[in-house]
Formats: C-alpha cells, sequence, structure tokens
C-alpha cells in the first residue's frame, strides 16, 4: 500500500518536470542566444562550438518534452526520469564547461560576466525547478558548478578563489532550498492522493449493501447511468426486480441474523446466474434488483425462470432446511423505458402485478398495468367516499333447491353504482378494498346491511355473506359479525359466511378462533369457489362447513366437459356422505341445470333462475313463490 502510494506520488512529481515544455524552451533559448553573443564579442570557437552542443540537446529535450505526455502512462516513470536525467546533466555540464572554458581561456571580462551569470543563473533556476526530482535539481546545480569551481581554483587569484567559496557554499545552500520545497510538495501530493483514494473508497461504501456485499440503490443507479451512456442502438437491457415472498416470516421465526444469511446466499446465487455486465443490487430488505444486457425477450424470460429455479432450491443454513420463494417483475430497455425511473417504474409495476397474481411468478411489463394502476389509484381513493355517499348497495341472488325449485337463501352481493364510472363489479373494487384494508369497514357493512334486509325475510330463508381473508384476520371481526346480528335481530342461524380456500392456506389461529366463535352461536360456513384452489379436502375434514360451493368454472365455464363432470360427481357424492350440502354456481341454462342435479347437486345458483336483484326484487321473489305456494294449498 505504501509503495503503491509513492509510486503515484513519485509519478506525479516526475510529472511536474515535464510541465511547462515551455519554460524549459524559453530556458534552452536564453543559453543558446547568451552563448552566440558571447562567441561573436569574444571570436573564441571554443564558444561556438559550445554553442552548437548545447542548442542540439536543448532542442532534443524540447522536442521529448513534447513528444513524452507523462498523462498517458505509456512510458513508465523510470523511463521517463532517466530520459530527463541524461538531457538535464547534458545540458548543465556543458553550460557550466562554457562558463569555465572562458574564464580558463582569458576572455573578456564582459565575457566571463555574461557565460558565469548564465552558468550560475540556470543552475539556480533549475535548483528550484525540478525540486520535485531533487536529486535532477541538485546533480544539474553541482554540475554547473563543478567546471567553473575547479577552474577558479586553478587560477588561483584572489578574485577566483573567492568566486570559488561562494559557490561552494552556494550549492548546499540552495540543495537545502531545493529539498525543502521537495518535501512540501511530497506531502501535500500524498496528502491530496490519501484524500483522493479516500474519497474514491467512500464513494465505493456509499454504493455497497453491508448485508450481501451487492451494490445499493446508490450503486445500481450509479451503473445504470453509466451503462445507458454508452449503449449502443440495437442493444438491449432488462431491469428485473425481485421480492423475495413472504421473507418477513423467516426472519420472525428464525431471527435477523439467518436472514441476513440467506440474502447472503440468495445474493451469491444471484451473481452466479447474471450474464457477465449485470449489476445484481439489493434494495434493502428482502428486494434484488438486476440490471442485464440481454439479446431479446425470449433470454429475458430465460433468465428469469432460471433466478427462479436457483432462489427456489433448498438453502442450508446451520441445521435448518430452508425454502425461498420469489416474485419477479421485469422491464426492457428500450421498448419499455429509455431512462432509469421509467425502468424502475415499469420494473415495479410489473413487481406488483406478479405479486397480486399469486407471487412466486413472473411478470414482464405491459402498457395496460399502468392504465390498471390508475384506475386502481382512483378507485383506492374514492372507495371510502363512497360508502358515506350511498354510492354502494348490496344485491341479492337467490340460491334455489334444485328438488322443489324453491329459494332457500340469497347471496349478498355487493354493488357499486359510481356517478360518473358507472356500476362497478366487486372484482374490481374488493381487491383494491382488501389492499387498503378498507374491506373491514365495508365487510362489516355489508354484512350489518344485509342482515337487515333478511330479518324481513320468511324465516326459512337464510342469507349468505361473502368475507375476505383480510376481514376475518383483523382483529374484532366476529364481534363486528355479532352486532350486524343483534341490530337486525336476525337469528345467527339464519347467517352462512362464505369463505374460500385462501383463507387456509397461511395457517392463523384468528381464522380458527373465528369460525370456532360464530359456530357456537349457530352461524354456518360455506366453502365458496371449490375447484379453483389447492382444492384440499383437509380443511373440509378440519372446519365445519355445511356447504360446498363448486365454482361456476365447471359448470358454464369453456373448459366444461366430462372431467368437470365426473368432479362434480365425486363432491356431490362426498358432500351427501358428510352432509353438506352442494351448491352449483353459474348456472345458466335448463340443461345445465339438469346436469348438475343428476350429479348430485343439492341446491343451485346461477342467471338461470335470477341474477343477483335489488332489495325489494328479492322481496317479491319471495312473495311470488309463497303466492303460489297458497295458489296450490287453495286447489
Ligand atoms: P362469488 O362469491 O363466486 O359470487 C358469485 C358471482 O357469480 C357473482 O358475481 C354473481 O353475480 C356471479 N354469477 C351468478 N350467477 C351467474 C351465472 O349464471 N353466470 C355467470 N357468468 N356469473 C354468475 P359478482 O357479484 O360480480 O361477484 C364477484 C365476486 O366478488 C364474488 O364471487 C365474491 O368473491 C366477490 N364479492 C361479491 N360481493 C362481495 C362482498 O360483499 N364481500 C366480499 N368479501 N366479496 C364479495
Ligand atoms: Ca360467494
Ligand atoms: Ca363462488
Amino acid at each position: 500500500m505504501a509503495d503503491k502510494l509513492s509510486a503515484r506520488v513519485r509519478r506525479v512529481l516526475v510529472k511536474t518536470l515535464y510541465t511547462q515544455p515551455i519554460s524549459l524552451a524559453i530556458g534552452a533559448l536564453n543559453g543558446s542566444i547568451a552563448t552566440a553573443v558571447a562567441a561573436y564579442l569574444s571570436g573564441m570557437p571554443e564558444l561556438w562550438i559550445g554553442n552548437v552542443i548545447l542548442t542540439i540537446i536543448a532542442l532534443a529535450r524540447v522536442a521529448a518534452a513534447i513528444g513524452l505526455s507523462p498523462d498517458d502512462n505509456k512510458t513508465s516513470t523510470s523511463a521517463l526520469e532517466l530520459i530527463y536525467e541524461v538531457g538535464a546533466f547534458s545540458y548543465a555540464l556543458v553550460i557550466g564547461a562554457v562558463a569555465a572554458v572562458t574564464v580558463w581561456l582569458g576572455a573578456s571580462a564582459e565575457v566571463q560576466v555574461l557565460m558565469i551569470a548564465n552558468a550560475l543563473c540556470y543552475g539556480v533556476a533549475v535548483a528550484a525547478r525540478n525540486a520535485g526530482r531533487p536529486s535532477i535539481a541538485i546533480g544539474q546545480l553541482t554540475l554547473v558548478c563543478l567546471p567553473i569551481m575547479i577552474t577558479s581554483l586553478a587560477m588561483g587569484t584572489l578574485a577566483h578563489l573567492t568566486l570559488f567559496a561562494t559557490m561552494l557554499l552556494l550549492v548546499p545552500a540552495m540543495a537545502a532550498i531545493t529539498l525543502n520545497i521537495f518535501k512540501v510538495l511530497r506531502d501535500s501530493i500524498s496528502a491530496a492522493e490519501t484524500s483522493a483514494r479516500l474519497a474514491e473508497k467512500m464513494k465505493l461504501l456509499a454504493r455497497t449493501d453491508v448485508v450481501t456485499g451487492l451494490a445499493n440503490r446508490a450503486g445500481l443507479n450509479h451503473a445504470i447511468v453509466e451503462t445507458m451512456m454508452e449503449v449502443e442502438d440495437d442493444e438491449k437491457l432488462a431491469l428485473i426486480w425481485i421480492d423475495l415472498d413472504r421473507f418477513k416470516e423467516v426472519n420472525d421465526l428464525l431471527g435477523h441474523p439467518i436472514g441476513d444469511r440467506v440474502l447472503g446466499e440468495v445474493a451469491r446465487r444471484l451473481n452466479g446466474v447474471c450474464p457477465a455486465g449485470s449489476t445484481v443490487s439489493r434494495f434493502g430488505g428482502d428486494e434484488f434488483v438486476i440490471f442485464a444486457p440481454i439479446e431479446d425477450r425470449r433470454a429475458a424470460e430465460l433468465l428469469a425462470s432460471e433466478i427462479h429455479f436457483e432462489i427456489m432450491r433448498p438453502f442450508r443454513i446451520e441445521a435448518d432446511r430452508l425454502e425461498v420463494r420469489a416474485s419477479l417483475g421485469v422491464a426492457l430497455f428500450p421498448e419499455d423505458g429509455t431512462d432509469t425511473d421509467s425502468l424502475m417504474q415499469c420494473a415495479d409495476l410489473a413487481l406488483y402485478h406478479a405479486k397480486v397474481g399469486g407471487r412466486s411468478q413472473t411478470q414482464f411489463f405491459d402498457r395496460s398495468m399502468t392504465r390498471d394502476l390508475v384506475r386502481r389509484r382512483e378507485i383506492e381513493n374514492e372507495l371510502r367516499a363512497a360508502l358515506q355517499r350511498d354510492e354502494l348497495s348490496i344485491f341479492f341472488q337467490p340460491i334455489v333447491d334444485l328438488e322443489s325449485g324453491r329459494i332457500r337463501s340469497f347471496e349478498a352481493l355487493v354493488r357499486w353504482f359510481h356517478p360518473e364510472k358507472g356500476e362497478l363489479v366487486p372484482d374490481e373494487f374488493i381487491p383494491v378494498a382488501e389492499e387498503t384494508g378498507v374491506i373491514v369497514t365495508l365487510g362489516n357493512w355489508i354484512t350489518a346491511q344485509a342482515a337487515r334486509v333478511a330479518s324481513t325475510w320468511p324465516d326459512d330463508v337464510t342469507l349468505s355473506v361473502n368475507l375476505s381473508p383480510l376481514q376475518i384476520r383483523a382483529p374484532g371481526a366476529a364481534l363486528g359479525i355479532r352486532n350486524a346480528l343483534r341490530e337486525a335481530g336476525l337469528d345467527p342461524s339464519r347467517l352462512e359466511l362464505e369463505v374460500t380456500e385462501t383463507l387456509f392456506v397461511e395457517d392463523n389461529h384468528a381464522t380458527a378462533n373465528f369460525i370456532q366463535e360464530l359456530s357456537a352461536i349457530g352461524v354456518k360456513f360455506a366453502l365458496d369457489d371449490f375447484g379453483t384452489g389447492y382444492s384440499s379436502l383437509g380443511y373440509i375434514n378440519n372446519f365445519p362447513f355445511n356447504k360446498i360451493k363448486v365454482d361456476r368454472s365447471f359448470v358454464s365455464g369453456a373448459n366444461v366437459g366430462r372431467k368437470s363432470d365426473a368432479i362434480i360427481r365425486a363432491v356431490a357424492e362426498m358432500g351427501s356422505t358428510l352432509e353438506m350440502e352442494i351448491v352449483a354456481e353459474g348456472l345458466e341454462t335448463i340443461e345445465q341445470v339438469h346436469a348438475v342435479r343428476e350429479a348430485g347437486c343439492t341446491l343451485g345458483q346461477g342467471f338461470y333462475f335470477s341474477r343477483a336483484v335489488p332489495d325489494y326484487l328479492a322481496a317479491m321473489l319471495l312473495a311470488q313463490e309463497r303466492s303460489a305456494d297458497r295458489r296450490k294449498m287453495g286447489t
């Protein structure tokens, strides 16, 4: 480290020798003119010879100074120094020798003064100018002075001896000054070097994530900006945003040190799978972002699946075996965005879709996602107000006994009549309500509202209400339902709550308590959308379901056929053994009604019987049924 530093400092110092070749040229010109004038005045051929030699050396040195740029690193520091040394020493020696010759051959006083002054001025000036390399500076001064001093000593007159003594003092005095300048120069250069290196190191640290050693957000930004500046026309890049699914649980269950080690291992795997020239970064938490050069979209898809594969490989940390999954959002340069911000936004949005789409998957950015987002934001902003403004209402869809054709219950389905957007379907705003937490307020409102309506129906007609998993897990969820029942004066046994399997995917105490507490007072439960999720029979065994609702995709979907028929049959058979009712959803035609009844379903629901209707129409349907009953009894 110290050696390297001093090498860098040395190069900077040697550089000072080569700076300002103009000063070198002026000095050289000075020497040539002065010796030419002296030669002319004295007519001494020795001085003409000296003049020619000096001019040749001077020209060579100026040419070398211009030709060798110490800024490019082609020539080594030692070579630069040596080239300078040869020129400087020979020039100094010749200039000193020329002055000595004028003394020795007894030139006129003015010629001697001119040459000695020329030599000494040069020597002194150079001792300061070349202080960056003191050996050169002091060597030059010595070489200038030596011939004059020897000659003076040989002449032996008082004046000559005095000159000798003066120069004898001059050399060490100048040498001390040179060394002083050198020290100041060296120290300030190495201080500047050190702070430059520190700044470099700090910059690097500021761009690094300490946990994984990957780039952090700043590092990634830097890499993206650098790459974008040099990107070729036909080059493609992918920005892949990775979010580990449910990583918080790893941290909570196993502790942060283990969590950090998993992150470190994920980082290592990601580094291993990404192509050369990629930047892998971590954005705090459990988010990683990769910026990678790719051939085309296909290559990006391949890379994404390799990333899934790498992350899903089980981790072994100490005695634990861990499995991690991830969601990926991908944006491509240039088609999705040509600057950092828009690429990041696109990848983030794609990741969001991957997460709501069920996690552990990859989504590529698509223009429609932006439209979706805008609409979602609007819905999010307006949903709370909609409740207060009475824009929401509950519709009721009858669930019919397939044997008798009578209405056994109504399912409450929420509707939003937006003053500008028109009717909004629950599939559009319920997920937003879940995400924003509004579902708790909304859900309680729906139950209370529906229970009030149901309390006006005949006692044998029940009410079904859909509950979202988030609503159930919220604190005080069971109390909300009980309050709604009490206020409406509806018997708990006339309420049935429809839940989906997603509720049981995460094993949760709150869920079990909720179901237990409400079952205890007589509330019933139905398993909704059966066949669309995991369809594990485990839940059916563990929870007191009263009904199973076979999803409408088995009845009126595109893939209805012998297979779905067999599934309905199997479910219906299980239902009759376990004394559960099986509801076929989405019945639109009489043929479908016959088919599901024949397969063993006991209840049916669908447009064939009725769409979801407002409360007064539901009451009318019931009234019609009752008057038909009366007519039958009358005849
Ligand atoms: P779901 O619980 O499966 O509700 C049945 C959906 O199927 C309803 O759509 C209903 O209108 C529709 N449907 C009924 N018969 C037919 C038919 O013959 N053919 C076809 N193609 N569709 C039929 P809707 O009202 O749009 O509700 C969609 C989903 O939104 C519901 O699915 C439910 O999961 C959710 N949802 C509705 N209301 C609420 C609510 O109050 N709370 C909660 N948490 N979720 C609700
Ligand atoms: Ca339902
Ligand atoms: Ca359903």
